[in-house]
């Protein structure tokens, strides 16, 4: 008689399978997503395991920089979107962008995030002559994350000199997608990275765990993107609720799903660079430092000067105060304290992957 397995074992066995490498189903994944929860630090053990394997104990920093606040899209959830009139908008000139480029590199972080709404005052142009400018004054890694743009947009940003770009697909259902960005379509910006991935950007996506609407068959369907279009970098965050968006007043506290999100996208693409996100750092004062023991490898501390950082308000609450230097001497104290150190390395996946591979 064949004896049958007990929850533990069929769990074990699973997160064992994930984190051995062994390619996971879809319904393999959905059960992933919903082990009991007495089983989430078994999960979350393995997909640290994993990191430490595949990228080390050293965690990579990324400086942001939110350089303007201007949308002209409509997202339900972001509290940038063109309808909150209550927003007081600001676009950063280029010299305060270099300057706060310079206080990253005097900081010895390697690369620069440039965010903003997607803002059509800045053209292809000005965008480059920023990039070049970056380039040569500072030396920095540059990657993108101004939104959905033209294929030569793309092309020329990598010939100035962008390195690599981060478009979150936000969500893998197509319906939801729609919904919650109205006269978006999902297929456009599915193109985008495509266009990206071919141009050579090391590129990154991901999506928001927590959104209305949202069913574990869909934080699968978010992991099998990741993994299907092979990117390099995972932004997997927490949907908070902006209370001047239409998605006022939704709660979202599920830090657990959240933590179990990243250990899967760990488990099941193994190399990428996964933020610890400043949204997981606003949902839970701890929430940074469990991710980065669920899997996670880098962080993106917050370098937009206060004047604007205020303003920059996708969602209410977010942390990193204070200058460059006293932004990373708290991080540090953080890490040490879970005992990781930062790498002030670029931690290039690609480079990483060509070592590898020589
Ligand atoms: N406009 C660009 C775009 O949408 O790709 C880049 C800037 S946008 C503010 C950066 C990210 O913020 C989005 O990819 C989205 O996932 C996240 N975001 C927006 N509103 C959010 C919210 N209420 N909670 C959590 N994340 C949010
Ligand atoms: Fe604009 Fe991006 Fe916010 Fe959507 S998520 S409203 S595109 S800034």
């Amino acid at each position: 008689m064949v004896k049958e397995m007990s929850i533990s074992e069929s769990v074990e066995n699973l997160i064992g399978k994930a984190q051995n490498g062994n390619d996971l189903s879809r319904k393999e994944i959905i059960r992933l997503l919903s082990v009991p929860t007495e089983y989430s630090p078994v999960l979350f053990d393995a997909a640290d395991k994993v990191r430490k394997e595949q990228m080390g104990d050293e965690i990579f920093l990324r400086g942001i920089i939110e350089f303007s606040n201007h949308c002209e899209r409509n997202c339900l959830y972001c509290g940038l979107r063109k309808d909150n009139s209550k927003l007081s908008r600001y676009r950063m000139t280029e010299d305060e962008i270099i300057a706060t480029a310079q206080e990253i590199k005097q900081s010895g972080v390697p690369t620069v995030v440039l965010q903003s709404g997607e803002d059509s005052f800045y053209k292809p142009d000005t965008i480059c002559l920023l990039i070049e400018r970056i380039r040569k004054e500072t030396d920095l890694i540059i990657t993108l994350s101004i939104g959905e743009r033209t294929l030569n947009d793309y092309k020329a940003f990598q010939q100035a000199g962008a390195n690599r770009y981060l478009l979150k697909h936000e969500t893998a259902s197509v319906e939801l997608y729609k919904y919650l960005r109205p006269g978006c379509n999902w297929d456009d910006r599915l193109q985008c990275l495509r266009w990206l991935k071919e141009l050579g950007f090391e590129t990154g996506t991901g999506n928001m765990v927590g959104l209305p609407g949202q069913t574990t068959e869909i934080l699968a369907d978010d992991l099998l993107v990741m993994k299907n279009m092979d990117a390099d970098m995972l932004g997997i965050g927490p949907f908070i609720s902006h209370p001047d968006t239409p998605l006022a007043g939704i709660d979202n506290d599920d830090l657990d799903l959240e933590l179990r999100v990243i250990a899967a996208a760990r488990l099941i693409t193994r190399d990428t660079n996964i933020p610890a996100t400043t949204a997981l750092a606003t949902l839970h004062p701890r929430g940074r430092l469990q991710a980065l023991q669920a899997g996670a490898n880098v962080v993106m501390p917050d370098f937009t000067p206060e004047i604007y950082k205020t303003r920059y308000d996708i969602y209410p609450g977010r942390r990193d105060v204070g200058s460059a230097l006293e932004i990373i001497s708290k991080l540090e104290k953080d890490f040490y304290s879970i005992g990781r150190t930062i790498n002030y390395s670029v931690g290039n996946r690609q480079t990483k992957r060509e070592h590898v591979a020589f």
